[in-house]
């Protein structure tokens, strides 16, 4: 799936040349192939960099990441955390779910940002005999609030032809890196622990959709919702590299969303996805107390206001949360 500007696509042609599993505009993560992982118990060899506490490796971007991006003909550049950026992440890393931290302990390598990336965030697998993976983070979404990142990103699904309209999401005003570290840790989470069906090196499912329960009955493929989740609107967003749509399809649109069990218009892009936009939906609203609206507004006043987690569709997956507070 490629966004239509051009420097993007170039890098996410890149991206899934080097077997990124999904490439969507946002996020991009690489999922290492099942035969490389070890059982959901067990333990990886321990590394020197499995030994540091969390916040000792934010740190430098790996060499594999930033040839990645100069083979795609980009070159962001490192940035430096100021000390207040530090703690932004520090407390970032502090509000996950119980799961998250003990599973980044083991598998996470580095956590680092650029400026001038290209897309918000990057997960990718380190090529080692147990998996690693390194999180990369666009720096410019440091002073962001949730709403503020949320909003800017939503808005890319449509044509700002129309000024009168305007599309939001009310996310409070936790910073965007909660949200962005949260669902990309869910990435690692997910690749360590198999909540998605693996595939193989060479691309063949492992896990059928209906052997995981947070696929079954909702995904018939990696991409591709259960026939009765699928609409052909959905199935054109931005988000998934067709065009922005004119503002008079946002209702439609999000009508369209109401009648899926999926959070948001990004989650219902993938499984992956889904699983990282549905956790970290849950998290905000049902343990940081934040609110999570889809609104439309014309002249500034609301025409449509949606919130997902009180969806019977969405909550009916709720139990499936348990596990990363266990
Ligand atoms: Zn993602």
């Amino acid at each position: 799936m490629f966004p239509r500007s051009p420097l993007p696509r170039l890098i996410w042609a890149a991206l899934f040349l080097a077997g990124f599993f999904c490439a969507s505009r946002e996020c991009a993560a690489q999922r290492p192939e099942a035969s490389k992982l070890g059982s959901q118990e067990a333990s990886p060899r321990p590394g020197a960099e499995l030994t540091l506490p969390l916040t000792e490796r934010i740190g430098r971007t790996s060499d594999e990441v930033l040839q990645k991006f100069r083979e795609a003909g980009m070159t962001p550049q490192p940035h430096e955390l100021t000390a207040a950026e530090r703690r932004l992440v520090a407390n970032a890393l502090a509000a996950l779910p119980s799961l998250h931290r003990p599973v980044l302990t083991t598998h996470l390598r580095s956590l680092s940002f650029l400026d001038h990336m290209p897309n918000t965030a990057l997960t990718s697998t380190v090529p080692a005999p147990y998996p690693l993976f390194d999180i990369t983070i666009r720096a410019a979404i440091l002073p962001q609030t949730a709403t503020e990142w949320l909003t800017e990103k939503e808005r890319t699904c449509f044509a700002a032809t129309d000024s009168a309209w305007q599309v939001a999401i009310e996310a409070g005003v936790r910073s965007a890196l909660d949200y962005v570290l949260l669902h990309e840790a869910t990435h690692v989470v997910d690749a360590a622990l198999h909540l998605t069906p693996a595939y193989s090196a060479a691309g063949q499912r492992l896990d059928s959709a209906a052997a995981k329960p947070f696929t079954a009955g909702i995904w018939q493929d990696r991409t591709q919702p259960a026939p009765r989740f699928r609409h052909a609107l959905l199935e054109h967003i931005r988000f998934r590299g067709g065009p922005p749509l004119p503002m008079a399809q946002a209702a439609p649109l999000y009508a369209l969303l109401q009648q899926t069990p999926f959070v948001s218009l990004y989650g219902s892009t993938g499984w992956t996805e889904d699983l990282a936009e549905y956790v970290t939906v849950y998290h905000f609203t049902q343990k940081l107390r934040q609110p999570f609206r889809l609104v439309i507004r014309r002249n500034g006043q609301e025409v449509f206001g949606y919130e997902p987690m009180k969806s019977a569709l969405v909550k009916r997956r709720m139990r499936q949360m348990k596990r990363f507070y266990s």
